[in-house]
Protein backbone atom coordinates (compact mmCIF):
# COMPACT_ATOMS: atom_id res chain seq x y z
CA UNK A 1 0.00 0.00 0.00
CA UNK A 2 2.52 2.38 1.23
CA UNK A 3 4.90 0.92 -2.65
CA UNK A 4 1.34 1.93 -4.33
CA UNK A 5 1.18 5.61 -2.84
CA UNK A 6 5.06 5.96 -3.47
CA UNK A 7 4.53 5.40 -7.01
CA UNK A 8 1.25 6.94 -7.40
CA UNK A 9 2.82 10.19 -5.92
CA UNK A 10 5.80 10.12 -8.56
CA UNK A 11 3.55 9.32 -11.43
CA UNK A 12 1.04 12.23 -10.43
CA UNK A 13 4.49 14.43 -10.33
CA UNK A 14 5.48 13.32 -13.69
CA UNK A 15 2.22 13.64 -15.25
CA UNK A 16 1.65 17.30 -13.33
CA UNK A 17 4.99 18.41 -15.07
CA UNK A 18 3.87 17.23 -18.41
CA UNK A 19 0.30 18.83 -18.29
CA UNK A 20 2.24 21.91 -17.11
CA UNK A 21 4.14 22.11 -19.89
CA UNK A 22 1.98 21.28 -22.17
CA UNK A 23 -0.43 24.07 -20.54
CA UNK A 24 2.18 26.45 -21.02
CA UNK A 25 3.75 25.94 -24.25
CA UNK A 26 0.70 26.94 -27.23
CA UNK A 27 0.70 29.95 -25.51
CA UNK A 28 4.46 30.59 -26.28
CA UNK A 29 4.35 28.82 -29.19
CA UNK A 30 3.75 32.12 -31.55
CA UNK A 31 7.16 33.42 -31.79
CA UNK A 32 6.44 36.27 -34.16
CA UNK A 33 9.66 38.82 -34.76
CA UNK A 34 10.08 42.17 -37.06
CA UNK A 35 7.53 44.73 -37.69
CA UNK A 36 6.87 47.90 -35.62
CA UNK A 37 3.82 46.39 -33.95
CA UNK A 38 5.00 43.39 -32.57
CA UNK A 39 5.22 40.87 -35.56
CA UNK A 40 7.74 41.45 -33.21
CA UNK A 41 5.85 39.74 -30.64
CA UNK A 42 6.08 40.18 -26.90
CA UNK A 43 6.91 36.48 -26.71
CA UNK A 44 11.02 35.67 -26.69
CA UNK A 45 12.53 34.14 -28.62
CA UNK A 46 14.02 30.37 -27.55
CA UNK A 47 14.29 31.42 -23.87
CA UNK A 48 13.38 28.18 -21.84
CA UNK A 49 10.24 28.52 -20.10
CA UNK A 50 10.96 29.26 -15.95
CA UNK A 51 8.96 25.65 -14.74
CA UNK A 52 7.44 26.81 -12.10
CA UNK A 53 7.31 30.36 -12.77
CA UNK A 54 3.50 30.26 -14.18
CA UNK A 55 2.00 30.29 -10.78
CA UNK A 56 -1.08 28.30 -12.00
CA UNK A 57 0.93 25.03 -12.46
CA UNK A 58 1.76 24.97 -8.99
CA UNK A 59 -1.28 24.97 -7.85
CA UNK A 60 -2.48 22.15 -10.03
CA UNK A 61 -0.27 20.08 -8.50
CA UNK A 62 -1.26 21.13 -5.03
CA UNK A 63 -5.01 20.21 -6.02
CA UNK A 64 -3.93 17.03 -8.13
CA UNK A 65 -2.08 15.40 -4.76
CA UNK A 66 -4.51 16.41 -2.41
CA UNK A 67 -7.26 14.01 -4.51
CA UNK A 68 -7.62 10.46 -3.96
CA UNK A 69 -5.92 8.59 -6.71
CA UNK A 70 -8.69 7.06 -8.20
CA UNK A 71 -10.14 10.37 -9.14
CA UNK A 72 -7.06 12.35 -9.87
CA UNK A 73 -5.11 9.78 -12.03
CA UNK A 74 -8.07 8.88 -14.93
CA UNK A 75 -8.07 13.12 -14.13
CA UNK A 76 -4.54 13.59 -15.28
CA UNK A 77 -4.98 11.39 -17.77
CA UNK A 78 -8.03 12.73 -19.11
CA UNK A 79 -6.44 16.61 -18.95
CA UNK A 80 -3.45 15.40 -21.08
CA UNK A 81 -5.28 13.22 -24.02
CA UNK A 82 -7.31 16.77 -23.92
CA UNK A 83 -4.16 18.55 -24.12
CA UNK A 84 -2.34 16.42 -26.93
CA UNK A 85 -5.60 16.01 -29.05
CA UNK A 86 -6.03 20.08 -28.78
CA UNK A 87 -2.76 20.45 -29.99
CA UNK A 88 -2.88 18.02 -32.73
CA UNK A 89 -6.08 19.75 -33.98
CA UNK A 90 -4.29 23.32 -33.54
CA UNK A 91 -1.37 21.49 -35.77
CA UNK A 92 -3.77 20.41 -38.86
CA UNK A 93 -4.09 24.49 -39.20
CA UNK A 94 -6.67 26.55 -38.61
CA UNK A 95 -9.92 24.40 -38.83
CA UNK A 96 -12.81 27.00 -39.93
CA UNK A 97 -14.49 25.33 -37.30
CA UNK A 98 -11.87 25.51 -34.42
CA UNK A 99 -11.46 29.30 -35.62
CA UNK A 100 -14.99 30.24 -36.00
CA UNK A 101 -15.36 29.11 -32.45
CA UNK A 102 -12.48 31.03 -31.39
CA UNK A 103 -14.08 33.95 -32.89
CA UNK A 104 -17.65 33.76 -31.78
CA UNK A 105 -16.36 32.99 -27.97
CA UNK A 106 -14.21 36.52 -28.81
CA UNK A 107 -16.88 38.49 -29.90
CA UNK A 108 -18.87 37.38 -27.17
CA UNK A 109 -16.73 37.62 -24.50
CA UNK A 110 -16.07 41.76 -25.86
CA UNK A 111 -19.85 42.07 -26.01
CA UNK A 112 -19.90 41.47 -21.77
CA UNK A 113 -17.13 43.48 -21.47
CA UNK A 114 -17.77 46.37 -23.55
CA UNK A 115 -21.84 46.42 -21.56
CA UNK A 116 -19.69 46.01 -18.42
CA UNK A 117 -18.10 49.38 -19.79
CA UNK A 118 -21.37 51.13 -20.52
CA UNK A 119 -22.77 50.07 -17.28
CA UNK A 120 -19.53 52.28 -15.46
CA UNK A 121 -19.57 54.58 -17.89
CA UNK A 122 -23.81 55.38 -16.86
CA UNK A 123 -23.06 55.86 -13.02
CA UNK A 124 -19.58 57.13 -13.45
CA UNK A 125 -19.47 59.68 -16.40
CA UNK A 126 -16.04 60.59 -16.10
CA UNK A 127 -14.64 57.09 -17.06
CA UNK A 128 -12.69 56.76 -19.73
CA UNK A 129 -11.25 53.34 -21.18
CA UNK A 130 -8.45 55.14 -22.49
CA UNK A 131 -7.27 56.91 -19.06
CA UNK A 132 -7.95 53.89 -16.92
CA UNK A 133 -5.86 51.98 -18.86
CA UNK A 134 -2.95 54.69 -19.48
CA UNK A 135 -3.70 54.87 -15.54
CA UNK A 136 -2.84 51.20 -15.10
CA UNK A 137 0.15 51.15 -16.83
CA UNK A 138 1.50 53.95 -14.92
CA UNK A 139 0.86 51.92 -12.13
CA UNK A 140 2.49 49.13 -13.65
CA UNK A 141 5.78 50.73 -14.40
CA UNK A 142 6.11 52.86 -11.44
CA UNK A 143 5.68 49.41 -9.59
CA UNK A 144 8.57 48.24 -10.62
CA UNK A 145 10.85 50.78 -11.17
CA UNK A 146 9.95 51.79 -7.44
CA UNK A 147 10.01 48.14 -5.83
CA UNK A 148 11.84 47.12 -3.15
CA UNK A 149 12.77 50.96 -2.96
CA UNK A 150 12.05 53.65 -0.72
CA UNK A 151 10.30 55.73 -3.09
CA UNK A 152 7.87 52.92 -3.36
CA UNK A 153 5.84 54.76 -0.60
CA UNK A 154 4.46 57.15 -2.89
CA UNK A 155 2.66 54.61 -4.31
CA UNK A 156 0.84 54.27 -1.21
CA UNK A 157 -2.39 55.59 -2.59
CA UNK A 158 -3.07 53.25 -5.55
CA UNK A 159 -1.73 50.26 -4.02
CA UNK A 160 -2.83 47.65 -0.71
CA UNK A 161 -1.55 47.26 1.95
CA UNK A 162 -0.12 44.09 0.95
CA UNK A 163 1.00 45.18 -2.27
CA UNK A 164 2.94 47.32 -0.36
CA UNK A 165 4.46 44.83 2.39
CA UNK A 166 5.09 42.62 -0.15
CA UNK A 167 7.72 45.77 -1.79
CA UNK A 168 9.06 46.58 2.07
CA UNK A 169 9.96 43.08 2.77
CA UNK A 170 11.17 41.79 -1.13
CA UNK A 171 15.19 41.30 -1.09
CA UNK A 172 17.39 43.97 -1.17
CA UNK A 173 19.59 42.71 -3.76
CA UNK A 174 16.79 42.47 -6.37
CA UNK A 175 15.75 45.88 -9.19
CA UNK A 176 13.50 45.95 -11.83
CA UNK A 177 14.19 48.11 -15.08
CA UNK A 178 13.52 48.15 -19.21
CA UNK A 179 9.84 47.63 -18.37
CA UNK A 180 8.09 47.68 -21.55
CA UNK A 181 4.44 46.87 -21.58
CA UNK A 182 3.45 45.30 -24.68
CA UNK A 183 -0.48 44.96 -24.28
CA UNK A 184 -2.89 46.44 -21.82
CA UNK A 185 -6.91 45.15 -21.56
CA UNK A 186 -9.47 45.24 -19.50
CA UNK A 187 -11.18 41.45 -19.31
CA UNK A 188 -13.74 41.89 -16.45
CA UNK A 189 -15.42 44.46 -14.63
CA UNK A 190 -17.08 43.27 -11.64
CA UNK A 191 -20.12 45.61 -9.14
CA UNK A 192 -20.30 45.16 -6.16
CA UNK A 193 -22.59 46.67 -3.32
CA UNK A 194 -19.86 49.06 -2.53
CA UNK A 195 -17.05 48.60 -4.55
CA UNK A 196 -15.92 48.22 -8.40
CA UNK A 197 -13.21 45.76 -9.88
CA UNK A 198 -11.67 46.35 -12.66
CA UNK A 199 -9.14 43.25 -13.85
CA UNK A 200 -6.31 44.55 -16.43
CA UNK A 201 -4.33 42.11 -18.52
CA UNK A 202 -0.83 43.32 -19.12
CA UNK A 203 1.75 41.35 -21.24
CA UNK A 204 5.01 42.74 -20.84
CA UNK A 205 8.56 42.47 -20.25
CA UNK A 206 11.11 43.70 -18.41
CA UNK A 207 14.33 42.89 -17.13
CA UNK A 208 15.19 41.64 -13.21
CA UNK A 209 18.51 42.37 -11.76
CA UNK A 210 19.70 40.20 -8.86
CA UNK A 211 23.13 41.60 -7.45
CA UNK A 212 24.69 42.07 -11.16
CA UNK A 213 22.91 39.42 -13.08
CA UNK A 214 20.07 40.48 -15.22
CA UNK A 215 17.33 38.36 -16.78
CA UNK A 216 14.53 39.62 -19.39
CA UNK A 217 11.33 37.76 -18.44
CA UNK A 218 8.32 38.20 -20.41
CA UNK A 219 5.26 37.86 -18.29
CA UNK A 220 1.24 38.38 -18.73
CA UNK A 221 -0.18 38.80 -15.23
CA UNK A 222 -3.50 39.92 -13.95
CA UNK A 223 -4.07 43.22 -12.20
CA UNK A 224 -6.81 43.82 -9.64
CA UNK A 225 -7.75 47.17 -9.21
CA UNK A 226 -10.35 48.50 -6.85
CA UNK A 227 -12.45 51.57 -5.96
CA UNK A 228 -15.38 52.91 -3.87
CA UNK A 229 -18.60 52.60 -5.90
CA UNK A 230 -20.69 55.97 -7.05
CA UNK A 231 -18.01 58.36 -7.51
CA UNK A 232 -16.67 60.25 -10.38
CA UNK A 233 -13.33 59.30 -12.04
CA UNK A 234 -11.01 61.66 -11.89
CA UNK A 235 -10.24 64.08 -15.15
CA UNK A 236 -7.61 63.29 -17.42
CA UNK A 237 -4.41 65.64 -15.50
CA UNK A 238 -4.88 63.86 -12.59
CA UNK A 239 -5.58 60.41 -14.42
CA UNK A 240 -2.19 60.75 -16.45
CA UNK A 241 0.26 62.57 -13.79
CA UNK A 242 -0.08 59.57 -10.59
CA UNK A 243 -0.57 62.61 -8.64
CA UNK A 244 -2.34 62.79 -5.12
CA UNK A 245 -6.08 62.23 -5.68
CA UNK A 246 -7.11 65.12 -3.00
CA UNK A 247 -4.96 67.82 -4.24
CA UNK A 248 -3.32 66.84 -7.80
CA UNK A 249 -0.30 67.43 -6.48
CA UNK A 250 2.69 65.05 -7.70
CA UNK A 251 2.77 62.17 -5.92
CA UNK A 252 4.72 62.78 -2.39
CA UNK A 253 3.79 60.49 0.60
CA UNK A 254 4.34 59.82 3.81
CA UNK A 255 5.32 56.02 5.21
CA UNK A 256 1.92 56.33 6.62
CA UNK A 257 0.65 57.51 3.28
CA UNK A 258 -0.32 60.87 3.89
CA UNK A 259 -0.03 63.78 1.58
CA UNK A 260 3.03 66.23 1.85
CA UNK A 261 1.67 68.92 0.47
CA UNK A 262 -1.87 68.53 1.30
CA UNK A 263 -1.61 66.83 4.64
CA UNK A 264 -4.58 64.42 3.49
CA UNK A 265 -4.59 60.52 4.63
CA UNK A 266 -5.70 59.27 1.23
CA UNK A 267 -8.26 55.77 2.02
CA UNK A 268 -7.18 53.41 -0.44
CA UNK A 269 -9.86 53.58 -3.12
CA UNK A 270 -12.22 56.88 -1.91
CA UNK A 271 -11.03 59.16 -4.88
CA UNK A 272 -8.85 57.03 -7.31
CA UNK A 273 -8.23 53.22 -8.39
CA UNK A 274 -5.72 50.96 -6.14
CA UNK A 275 -4.19 47.84 -6.97
CA UNK A 276 -5.79 45.20 -4.70
CA UNK A 277 -3.71 42.08 -5.91
CA UNK A 278 -1.95 40.86 -8.93
CA UNK A 279 -1.62 37.34 -10.49
CA UNK A 280 1.50 36.02 -13.04
CA UNK A 281 -0.44 33.96 -15.77
CA UNK A 282 2.16 33.73 -16.87
CA UNK A 283 6.08 34.13 -16.99
CA UNK A 284 9.74 33.03 -19.39
CA UNK A 285 12.63 33.97 -19.76
CA UNK A 286 12.91 36.11 -22.76
CA UNK A 287 15.78 36.65 -24.88
CA UNK A 288 16.21 38.62 -28.64
CA UNK A 289 18.61 35.93 -29.73
CA UNK A 290 16.14 34.83 -32.24
CA UNK A 291 15.09 38.06 -33.16
CA UNK A 292 15.87 37.15 -37.22
CA UNK A 293 13.51 34.09 -37.03
CA UNK A 294 10.84 34.13 -38.56
CA UNK A 295 7.57 32.09 -38.30
CA UNK A 296 5.00 31.82 -41.16
CA UNK A 297 2.11 34.36 -40.63
CA UNK A 298 -0.56 33.78 -38.64
CA UNK A 299 -4.02 34.91 -38.51
CA UNK A 300 -4.16 36.79 -42.04
CA UNK A 301 -7.24 34.75 -42.89
CA UNK A 302 -8.90 35.64 -39.85
CA UNK A 303 -12.28 36.98 -40.24
CA UNK A 304 -12.18 40.62 -39.01
CA UNK A 305 -14.01 41.15 -35.59
CA UNK A 306 -16.46 44.03 -35.68
CA UNK A 307 -17.97 46.00 -32.81
CA UNK A 308 -21.14 44.87 -32.51
CA UNK A 309 -23.07 48.01 -32.30
CA UNK A 310 -20.21 50.12 -34.87
CA UNK A 311 -23.53 50.92 -37.28
CA UNK A 312 -24.86 52.98 -34.01
CA UNK A 313 -21.69 54.11 -33.37
CA UNK A 314 -20.81 55.43 -36.65
CA UNK A 315 -24.35 57.36 -35.77
CA UNK A 316 -23.21 59.25 -33.00
CA UNK A 317 -19.54 59.88 -34.05
CA UNK A 318 -20.93 61.36 -37.47
CA UNK A 319 -23.50 63.39 -35.37
CA UNK A 320 -21.14 64.63 -32.82
CA UNK A 321 -18.65 65.95 -35.44
CA UNK A 322 -21.62 66.93 -38.11
CA UNK A 323 -19.68 65.22 -40.89
CA UNK A 324 -20.72 62.72 -44.13
CA UNK A 325 -19.45 59.56 -42.48
CA UNK A 326 -18.85 57.68 -45.48
CA UNK A 327 -16.99 60.39 -46.74
CA UNK A 328 -15.15 61.52 -43.75
CA UNK A 329 -14.35 57.78 -42.91
CA UNK A 330 -12.58 57.62 -46.79
CA UNK A 331 -10.27 60.31 -45.81
CA UNK A 332 -9.72 59.11 -42.52
CA UNK A 333 -8.53 55.86 -43.73
CA UNK A 334 -6.39 57.82 -47.07
CA UNK A 335 -5.40 60.20 -44.98
CA UNK A 336 -4.86 59.39 -41.47
CA UNK A 337 -4.20 55.19 -41.37
CA UNK A 338 -2.88 54.52 -44.60
CA UNK A 339 -0.28 57.71 -44.20
CA UNK A 340 0.41 56.68 -40.82
CA UNK A 341 0.97 53.35 -41.37
CA UNK A 342 3.57 54.15 -44.38
CA UNK A 343 5.36 57.07 -42.17
CA UNK A 344 5.68 54.47 -39.24
CA UNK A 345 6.73 51.28 -41.40
CA UNK A 346 9.35 54.29 -43.02
CA UNK A 347 10.70 54.88 -39.73
CA UNK A 348 10.75 51.58 -38.43
CA UNK A 349 12.77 50.37 -41.51
CA UNK A 350 15.20 52.92 -41.44
CA UNK A 351 16.21 52.94 -37.29
CA UNK A 352 14.75 56.56 -37.49
CA UNK A 353 11.63 56.89 -34.94
CA UNK A 354 12.36 60.53 -34.55
CA UNK A 355 10.31 60.77 -37.50
CA UNK A 356 7.37 58.79 -35.96
CA UNK A 357 7.56 60.38 -32.55
CA UNK A 358 4.48 63.02 -33.70
CA UNK A 359 2.16 59.76 -34.62
CA UNK A 360 2.32 57.93 -31.55
CA UNK A 361 1.43 57.46 -28.40
CA UNK A 362 4.35 57.23 -25.21
CA UNK A 363 3.96 53.71 -24.83
CA UNK A 364 3.76 52.65 -28.36
CA UNK A 365 7.10 54.77 -28.82
CA UNK A 366 8.83 52.89 -25.86
CA UNK A 367 7.91 49.61 -27.30
CA UNK A 368 9.27 50.54 -30.78
CA UNK A 369 12.67 51.90 -29.62
CA UNK A 370 13.20 48.84 -27.24
CA UNK A 371 12.48 46.34 -30.58
CA UNK A 372 14.84 49.01 -32.87
CA UNK A 373 17.41 48.79 -29.53
CA UNK A 374 17.30 45.07 -29.71
CA UNK A 375 17.89 45.29 -33.33
CA UNK A 376 20.86 47.30 -33.15
CA UNK A 377 22.36 46.02 -30.50
CA UNK A 378 23.15 42.79 -32.24
CA UNK A 379 24.07 44.57 -35.36
CA UNK A 380 21.05 43.98 -37.43
CA UNK A 381 18.35 45.79 -38.93
CA UNK A 382 14.51 44.95 -40.01
CA UNK A 383 13.96 45.62 -43.90
CA UNK A 384 10.44 46.72 -44.56
CA UNK A 385 10.62 47.32 -48.78
CA UNK A 386 7.86 47.60 -51.08
CA UNK A 387 5.41 47.97 -48.75
CA UNK A 388 1.86 48.21 -50.17
CA UNK A 389 -2.02 48.33 -48.60
CA UNK A 390 -4.08 46.09 -50.25
CA UNK A 391 -7.61 46.94 -48.22
CA UNK A 392 -8.18 49.17 -44.59
CA UNK A 393 -11.67 48.01 -42.74
CA UNK A 394 -13.42 49.97 -40.17
CA UNK A 395 -13.98 47.73 -36.84
CA UNK A 396 -14.56 49.63 -33.74
CA UNK A 397 -15.55 53.23 -32.39
CA UNK A 398 -15.49 53.95 -29.30
CA UNK A 399 -16.23 57.93 -27.86
CA UNK A 400 -16.19 58.55 -23.86
CA UNK A 401 -16.07 62.25 -22.52
CA UNK A 402 -12.52 62.60 -22.77
CA UNK A 403 -11.25 60.64 -25.76
CA UNK A 404 -12.17 59.00 -29.14
CA UNK A 405 -10.67 55.62 -30.63
CA UNK A 406 -11.06 53.99 -34.40
CA UNK A 407 -9.70 50.70 -34.59
CA UNK A 408 -9.11 49.74 -38.36
CA UNK A 409 -7.69 46.47 -39.57
CA UNK A 410 -5.23 46.90 -42.33
CA UNK A 411 -4.24 44.56 -44.96
CA UNK A 412 -0.80 45.06 -46.07
CA UNK A 413 1.97 43.14 -47.88
CA UNK A 414 5.86 44.30 -47.52
CA UNK A 415 9.03 42.38 -47.83
CA UNK A 416 10.17 41.74 -44.64
CA UNK A 417 13.92 41.22 -44.36
CA UNK A 418 16.45 41.09 -41.49
CA UNK A 419 20.22 42.26 -42.28
CA UNK A 420 23.17 42.20 -40.50
CA UNK A 421 26.26 44.65 -40.75
CA UNK A 422 27.02 43.38 -43.98
CA UNK A 423 24.03 43.61 -45.71
CA UNK A 424 23.57 40.35 -45.76
CA UNK A 425 20.14 38.82 -45.24
CA UNK A 426 19.96 36.68 -42.21
CA UNK A 427 16.23 36.40 -42.02
CA UNK A 428 13.50 36.99 -43.98
CA UNK A 429 12.50 37.11 -47.53
CA UNK A 430 13.88 40.12 -49.77
CA UNK A 431 12.26 38.79 -52.72
CA UNK A 432 9.20 37.13 -51.66
CA UNK A 433 6.90 39.87 -50.21
CA UNK A 434 4.77 38.78 -46.88
CA UNK A 435 1.31 39.43 -46.67
CA UNK A 436 -0.22 40.39 -42.97
CA UNK A 437 -2.77 41.98 -41.13
CA UNK A 438 -3.17 43.93 -38.50
CA UNK A 439 -5.27 45.65 -35.91
CA UNK A 440 -4.47 49.62 -35.38
CA UNK A 441 -6.16 51.76 -32.51
CA UNK A 442 -5.90 55.51 -32.89
CA UNK A 443 -7.06 58.16 -30.40
CA UNK A 444 -7.80 61.64 -30.07
CA UNK A 445 -9.17 64.15 -27.26
CA UNK A 446 -12.87 64.57 -27.67
CA UNK A 447 -13.42 68.13 -28.80
CA UNK A 448 -10.69 67.96 -31.31
CA UNK A 449 -11.48 68.26 -34.78
CA UNK A 450 -8.25 68.19 -36.60
CA UNK A 451 -8.04 64.62 -38.54
CA UNK A 452 -5.09 66.08 -40.83
CA UNK A 453 -2.24 67.93 -40.27
CA UNK A 454 1.39 68.10 -42.15
CA UNK A 455 2.78 64.88 -40.37
CA UNK A 456 6.40 66.68 -41.10
CA UNK A 457 5.07 69.11 -38.29
CA UNK A 458 3.87 69.35 -34.37
CA UNK A 459 0.45 69.13 -35.22
CA UNK A 460 -0.50 72.10 -32.02
CA UNK A 461 2.12 74.64 -33.06
CA UNK A 462 3.12 73.78 -37.10
CA UNK A 463 6.52 73.75 -35.78
CA UNK A 464 9.20 71.04 -37.74
CA UNK A 465 8.79 67.79 -35.46
CA UNK A 466 12.03 67.00 -35.21
CA UNK A 467 12.15 68.24 -31.26
CA UNK A 468 9.66 65.99 -29.58
CA UNK A 469 11.47 63.65 -27.48
CA UNK A 470 10.48 60.52 -24.94
CA UNK A 471 7.95 62.41 -23.44
CA UNK A 472 5.75 63.22 -26.33
CA UNK A 473 6.38 67.12 -25.89
CA UNK A 474 7.24 69.32 -28.61
CA UNK A 475 10.11 71.80 -27.35
CA UNK A 476 8.88 74.41 -30.01
CA UNK A 477 5.43 75.15 -28.36
CA UNK A 478 5.95 73.11 -24.94
CA UNK A 479 2.93 70.79 -25.64
CA UNK A 480 2.44 66.90 -25.24
CA UNK A 481 1.09 66.24 -28.68
CA UNK A 482 1.46 62.05 -28.11
CA UNK A 483 -2.25 61.86 -25.67
CA UNK A 484 -4.27 63.11 -28.76
CA UNK A 485 -4.72 66.41 -27.54
CA UNK A 486 -4.42 68.01 -30.37
CA UNK A 487 -4.80 65.42 -33.65
CA UNK A 488 -4.78 61.30 -33.92
CA UNK A 489 -2.34 59.14 -32.45
CA UNK A 490 -1.60 55.79 -32.70
CA UNK A 491 -2.08 53.70 -29.57
CA UNK A 492 -2.35 50.34 -30.04
CA UNK A 493 -1.22 47.68 -32.89
CA UNK A 494 -2.55 44.12 -32.24
CA UNK A 495 -1.60 41.44 -34.34
CA UNK A 496 -4.71 39.71 -36.21
CA UNK A 497 -4.06 36.12 -34.54
CA UNK A 498 -4.73 37.96 -30.50
CA UNK A 499 -6.82 40.88 -31.09
CA UNK A 500 -9.65 40.59 -28.96
CA UNK A 501 -11.34 43.50 -29.70
ZN1 LIG B 1 -2.45 65.99 -1.69
ZN1 LIG C 1 4.60 72.30 -31.05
Amino acid sequence: MKNNNYNYRLFAFIASAIFIILLMSPEFSNLLFARPGGGSSFSGGGGGYSGGGGGDGGLIILILSQLPPQISIPLIIAIIVFRIYQERKKKRGEKPIISKATQQNIQRANIGIHNQIETLKAEDQNFSKVLFLDFASSIYKKYFALYGKADFKNLAPFLSDTEIQASITSPKNQSFTEVIIGSINISSIQFHSNIIGIAVDIESNFTRVVNDKRTRYSVVERWYFNRKRGILSADPEKMQKLSCPNCGASSDFTDAGKCNSCDTFINKGEMQWFLKTHNVLSQEVFNTTGIAHYEPERGTNLPTLYQSNLVQNSNIFAQRHKNDFPQWKKSFMNDVVATYFFKIYEAWSNNNLNNSRNLVTDRLHESFMFWIDAYKTQGLTNKLDDISIRDIEMCSIETDKFYESVTVRVFAQSLDYVIDKNMKVIGGSARKPRSFSEYWTFIRRTGVEKDTFDYNTCPSCGAPSDKIGMSGVCEYCGNKISNGDFSWVLAIISQDEVYKG
